[in-house]
């Protein structure tokens, strides 16, 4: 139809000729304007406004410092430093498959896995290599990029052959074309290096909150036993996913902790899941009050401002957020999240309902295996610039943009 066409070509003009306005808006409203937004904390927000790169050698006090800056200023500022380094629109799709189910010996108070709580789950066997691998294509098929296997073991130990069909699980995915990750508890530094052997491209392990708090959620491990986990990972060149769990009854300086204990190890990790706790009945949390929001923000933008390069994993607990809420962890640096059929043992948004969110606000799936980098912002408006205008090239007024 003539009108439909004059209405696109209307559109891609106004686009066109935006983009050196937006470039200009974009340079006046650069560095000082963001730093001094947020005027309490201008030398620190500043320093994190310009970093060229990751910094590992954040204090307690500048993390707390940036986490207490007025909530706007600091997302739009955590959308800035996320714009330098990240492709704004590209959000990571993955998807969790637990492989192992419950029967677990530790007593983290927030997991339905545990054995130790009656939440009614049934305890399953490791899944045959031949099921993973089909649900991972499934995954595949609907978009996501990266495939995480979690299995409720407390380590690694005695499990020889567990491991060797992990080992075939993670090649299997690879030839997918897929990134792969594993969750399976405590690891030694033999192990990491086998995974890593196999292609394994990311191992998860969370720290889950701050090291005060960590005593009164877990008691039969140690939050150093963590971290040398996490060591034997690095070691092996597997690239770090850890994260927190918020709403486990800490408080912000917790917050600050958790965030303190990521950035300032040896390297940032490569992903930083921020899961809100999902309540379990039969669990010692199940009446833990809600966290609010506005700290979960308060986190992400903060993660973002001090870890540039992390990609920001909104986790499980995803499924109670608004789109609008969503939303704006993604413009406050957040760019990865989980979407399937479930996550471990809680709902989980789909792939569909998901891909239709990315396309009402020109989000897209990221690709396998992307690197952030250091980017030039004008650079970054005229990409986004050209991928509207192919987007409205592409589509009539009136029908939904595709992706
Ligand atoms: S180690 Fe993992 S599976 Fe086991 S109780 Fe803790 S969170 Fe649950």
């Amino acid at each position: 139809m003539l009108w439909k066409t004059n209405r696109a070509l209307v559109g891609r003009q106004a686009i066109s000729s935006s983009a050196s306005f937006l470039r200009r808006a974009y340079s006046a409203t650069a560095v000082d304007d963001v730093a001094s937004a947020a005027s309490t904390n201008s030398l620190v927000f500043r320093q994190a406004l310009q970093a060229s790169g990751p910094r590992t050698n954040w204090t307690r006090e500048e993390i707390a410092a940036i986490y207490s800056a007025p909530l706007m200023d600091l997302a739009y500022a955590a959308g800035t430093v996320h714009r330098r380094f990240h492709n704004p629109g590209a959000i990571q799709m993955c998807t969790l498959m637990n492989i192992k189910t419950g029967g677990c010996s530790e007593d983290c108070s927030y997991c339905a896995q545990s054995s130790r709580y009656q939440t009614g789950l049934k305890a399953t066997k490791l899944s045959p290599v031949d099921a993973v691998l089909a649900a991972a294509k499934v995954a595949r098929d609907n978009g996501s990029t990266r495939f995480c296997m979690g299995a409720a073991w407390r380590d690694m130990r005695g499990r020889k052959s567990g491991l060797r069909n992990i080992k075939a699980m993670v090649e299997g995915v690879h030839a997918l074309g897929l990134e792969s990750c594993v969750t399976l508890g405590m690891l030694d530094d033999t192990q990491a290096k086998e995974l890593k052997e196999a292609g394994l491209t990311a191992y998860n392990h969370n720290v889950d909150t701050s090291r005060e708090h960590y005593p009164k959620v877990i008691t039969t491990r140690s939050y150093d036993e963590r971290l040398e986990t996490i060591s034997n990972v690095r070691d092996a060149g597997i690239k770090v996913c850890t994260g927190g769990i918020l709403g486990l009854g800490e408080s912000a300086e917790d917050h600050v902790g958790l965030l303190h204990t990521v950035s300032t190890m040896p390297a940032h990790p490569e992903s930083f899941p921020v899961n809100t706790l999902v309540p379990i009945e039969g669990t010692p949390l199940f009446k833990t009050t809600r966290i609010k929001f506005d700290a979960v923000l308060r986190t992400i933008a903060t993660a973002r401002m001090i870890m540039p390069t992390a990609i920001i994993r909104l986790a499980a607990g995803r499924v109670d957020m608004t789109e609008e809420k969503q939303v704006l962890c993604f413009m406050a640096g957040a760019n990865a999240v989980f979407t399937g059929e479930k996550m471990l043992t809680t709902a989980c948004s789909g792939w569909e309902e998901d891909l239709a969110m990315f396309k009402r606000w020109g989000l897209f799936p990221m690709k396998a295996y992307v690197e952030p980098k250091l980017r030039d912002v004008s650079d970054t408006v005229e990409t986004e610039s050209k991928t509207k205008d192919a987007v409205m090239a592409s589509v009539s007024f009136g029908q939904a943009a595709t992706v």
